[in-house]
């Protein structure tokens, strides 16, 4: 109860020389918050009676202060380094842009810029020509439109051409992407009517058929990104979709996902679909994310032919779904490098990730094992361990990337305590446990990441 009385009151505080200089370096308000929180939590200790006289004294108190300044000045959303080993994390923000890019988006974010200019003209132009004539080159579709993300592209198109009218859709593909995106509910939102066709594992070009009426607005096929069926399965292709489509003048589209413009059997003996090969098989419009596999920034790209995507440029929704400038900088920037297959390996950072190979991890860890072990106190033991990155991103979900991990076992903390502790650092790491112990994988952590790695591991050892 006497050490109660003995904490010092907010006027006493604000009158240290300590606080007088952080009320120099950061607005007052922010200064008061963080003093009345320190003397919060030294009453709450003093009520639980763990409360100590040398926790009372100046120097204990600022730096108490300074802490809680730190922890509220630390922006919201900030860099973390990815430990994970899954490439396309979406809480992570699935893709990173290639660096190249960094001098272009910068240009367009701290100036003006030509959106919605026509420099032939001198009149107003459209935001949605930067892209479209590369999206055309590199999928062979006749139109483009960018909106906001893939699930926003689904939304419109099904508005659109579906609205109050059936859309048919194979039972094995009503499916539900990361972060609720479920189809029978964007189909809701939309406006329009499922009608499934099938079963879950088996589905045959006569169901389509028998399906079609004169209510039948579109046949659609969604990719099943984040899963596989396997076993006893029949699935529709596009090209029997087109060729019902064609029959019957109902138009087809195609659910994509992952925004796949590279062949992957060709270099990792994985296979996923590719915009261009759908709409050569006859698809009416291809929808896909910018941010997956694509590796460029959030956005939804719809593909196809100009009559139906002509009519969504039209389309009172769009206002709603439009895409930023500095989202059209960075997919203008990243489709462009797909203009060269090597250059799109090299640069994009999605891509090089997933294409790095156990040789190439061993190196970098190795590299890493050596820089840490030089870095950090004995106390900490590092170990190479080998493992299986993700792609994430709802895209090759059976896909499976031999990867090294870094082991860090420390003697007085542990594996737990090295997860939170280092999630809590000014850049923070996240890593993940498995069987006792914590671990980075290689394959996500950058070069330029391990500065970050050091500092943390020494703030949560110390
Ligand atoms: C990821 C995904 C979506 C949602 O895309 P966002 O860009 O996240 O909105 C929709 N459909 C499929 C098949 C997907 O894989």
């Amino acid at each position: 109860m006497d050490l109660i009385q003995s904490i010092p009151k907010v006027d006493k505080i604000l009158a240290e020389p300590d606080c007088q200089q952080l009320l120099t370096d950061y607005p007052r308000p922010v200064v008061l918050a963080a003093v009345r929180q320190v003397l919060e939590s030294l009453r709450a200790a003093a009520i639980a009676g763990r409360l100590d006289a040398a926790d009372l004294n100046p120097a204990a108190i600022s730096a108490g202060i300074e802490r809680c300044l730190a922890a509220a000045e630390a922006l919201s959303l900030r860099r973390v380094v990815n430990g994970t080993g899954v490439v396309i994390h979406t809480n992570l923000g699935r893709s990173s842009l290639a660096p190249c890019l960094r001098d272009q988006l910068a240009d367009i974010a701290f100036g003006y810029s030509t959106l919605e200019y026509d420099l032939e003209t001198g009149e107003r132009g459209t935001r949605y020509a930067h892209v479209e004539q590369l999206i055309c080159q590199l999928t062979g579709a006749e139109a483009a439109l960018v909106v906001n993300n893939n699930a926003a592209a689904v939304l419109l198109v099904l508005s659109a051409m579906a609205a109050g009218r059936e859309v048919v859709v194979s039972r094995g593909e009503l499916v539900e992407i990361g972060g609720a995106f479920r189809i029978p509910d964007v189909m809701k939102q939309g406006g329009a009517l499922l009608r499934e066709v099938g079963t879950t594992n088996r589905t045959h070009p006569r169901d389509y058929r028998d399906a079609i009426t004169d209510q039948t607005a579109m046949l659609l096929k969604v990719h099943c990104s984040n899963f596989a069926v396997i076993g006893f399965t029949a699935e529709v292709t596009v090209a029997e979709l087109a060729a019902l489509g064609k029959e019957f003048g109902v138009p087809v589209v195609v659910d994509i996902g992952s925004g796949n413009l590279i062949d992957w059997q060709g270099v990792t003996g994985m296979n996923e679909p590719r915009v261009q090969d759908y709409l050569a098989a006859g698809a009416d419009l291809v929808t896909f994310s910018g941010d997956k596999l694509l590796g460029g920034p959030q956005a939804g790209i719809i593909a196809g032919r100009a009559v139906a995507v002509n009519p969504l440029k039209k389309h009172q929704l769009l206002r709603a779904l439009r895409v930023d400038k500095l989202t059209l900088a960075a997919l203008e920037g990243t489709l462009r490098l797909y203009r060269d297959e090597r250059q799109a390996w090299a640069k994009i950072p999605t891509l090089r990730l997933l294409r790095l190979t156990e040789a190439e991890l061993k190196i970098k860890g190795q590299r890493a094992v050596r820089h840490l072990r030089r870095q950090l106190p004995a106390t900490v033991v590092v170990e190479l361990i080998s493992g299986v990155s993700q792609v994430g991103g709802g895209a090759l979900p059976l896909a499976e990337l031999p990867t090294w991990l870094l082991a860090v076992r420390s003697s007085d903390r542990s594996a737990r305590e090295l997860e939170e502790g280092l999630r809590h650092q000014p850049v923070p790491v996240i890593g993940r446990i498995a069987r006792g112990d914590y671990l980075l994988d290689l394959r996500t952590v950058a070069d330029s990441d391990w500065a970050a790695v050091v500092d943390g591991l020494r703030a949560v050892i110390t």
